[in-house]
């Protein structure tokens, strides 16, 4: 296979090459810099130096050095091609000429290509908005302080309170096939007919979910009218290229600066990101309301091994910050606990209390034993002995988690 010279090119420029190294080994900002422990030799300081200027690699102890290409060559032992391949792949760049349209032959790129449609559509709605419509949503975002910059900054948007206004825009544009973007799950098929469809996404406030290379994946949408019988947030289903378990929302935005502070926050939900994001904490990613999965906690790994939780002080907070601790614990994940008032989420208690409250309570953060302590203490659960003995039980079930024996030993 003849791969033309533009070609690569094009793919070596969609592959940064921080990124693509940060996919094998953790990665480290250092000023201009980025340090890690090279794969090519036993390596016990970093001597792997990567500049994001030059897009190469060198190895100041075995010598080791090139582009983002040699690197995929080296580590995974494979031709220059297979190189090549990999990586267009990863960019949904097609290598395979559709004489029609050859930018977006393959499949999983037609998807990217349709939920890009699709966000700019629910873009362009918020835009578009009239009478009684314009008035209930700019009420909403008002109430929520969702401003302009905000909107552009994540791609929000809004979906028409409508059977099949997004499909209708489809089929205008005329680019997609109605089967095309059933399959992103935009759509949806009417059971009792062939070729007839109906927007998922009615009426709701819409947040595109991007993968961490700013692809979009898929969409989150939010409830906005009392008449709407769905969830407070549908999401898309999984396709070809969105499965739940392996995003966390705001990564793509947030890498940069998790990479630079060497911590990540963990929140809730789209909202209390965004909170975070306009009081410019932007080191933070959400998990959108699921439980942690072993895949999310793999992806933080890339970029950092320290975590802060941060949820509200109801029992269902609590419930899932302790799933979530023991997998994180698992993976060797140092973690504190950024712990709110009774009631509050992060949104509710910067607007309460303001940013430097807030900041307070990022340096007051606590070790998780800690906070597991404090939880059954609030809940008096350690007043006789058997419950001290279920409380030390607990405590030694999430130390067993900890797969490095020198950090295990100093918690007990
Ligand atoms: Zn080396």
């Amino acid at each position: 296979m003849l791969i033309p010279n533009e070609k690569i090119s094009e793919i070596a420029q969609a592959n940064d090459i921080i990124d693509v190294i940060s996919g094998y080994i953790q990665v480290k900002k250092r000023g201009k810099s980025y340090l890690a422990l090279c794969p090519f030799h036993q390596d016990k300081n970093p001597s792997l130096h990567i500049s994001q200027q030059k897009q190469v690699y060198h190895c100041f102890s075995c010598k080791a050095g090139g582009n983002v290409f040699s690197f995929i060559e080296n580590y995974e032992h494979v031709t220059f091609i297979d190189a090549v391949k990999k990586l267009a792949d990863r960019a949904g760049i097609p290598l395979v000429y559709d004489s029609n349209s050859p930018d977006i032959s393959s499949e999983k790129s037609r998807l990217y290509e349709i939920n890009k449609t699709a966000a700019i559509y629910f873009r362009n709605n918020i835009r578009g908005l009239k009478s009684n419509e314009k008035k209930f949503v700019t009420g909403y975002l008002n109430s929520r302080g969702l401003d302009k910059k905000t909107l552009e900054k994540f791609g929000i948007g809004y979906s028409y309170k409508s059977w099949d206004g997004l499909l209708h825009h489809f089929k205008e544009e005329g680019v997609f096939t109605s089967e095309e973007v059933e399959k992103s799950g935009l759509i949806i098929k009417k059971e009792d007919s062939k070729d007839s469809y109906y927007d998922r996404f009615r009426g709701r406030l819409m947040f595109p979910i991007f993968n961490e290379y700013d692809k979009i994946v898929g969409f989150g949408g939010r409830k906005l009218y009392e008449d709407d019988m769905g969830g407070k947030y549908i999401n898309s289903p999984e396709s070809k290229v969105y499965s739940k378990s392996r995003i966390l929302y705001g990564l793509n935005f947030a890498k940069e600066k998790i990479r630079f502070y060497d911590y990540v926050i963990l929140v809730e939900g789209y909202m209390d990101l965004i909170a975070l994001y306009k009081n410019e904490i932007e080191n933070v990613v959400a998990s959108s309301g699921t439980a942690l999965t072993e895949e999310q906690t793999r992806l933080l790994s890339r970029y950092t091994k320290n975590v802060y939780l941060l949820f509200d002080s109801d029992t269902a907070g609590v419930k899932a910050a302790k799933r979530g601790i023991e997998l994180l614990l698992e993976s060797g994940f140092d973690i504190s606990i950024i712990s709110l008032p009774f009631g509050e989420d992060p949104d509710s208690f910067i607007k309460n209390n303001g940013k430097k409250e807030f900041d307070k309570r990022i340096q007051q953060k606590m070790s998780f034993i800690k906070f597991i302590a404090e939880y059954y203490r609030k809940e008096n659960k350690l007043e006789s002995v058997e419950e001290k003995t279920i409380f030390i039980k607990e405590m030694i079930g999430y130390i067993s988690k900890i797969p490095d024996r020198i950090k295990r030993s100093l918690f007990i």
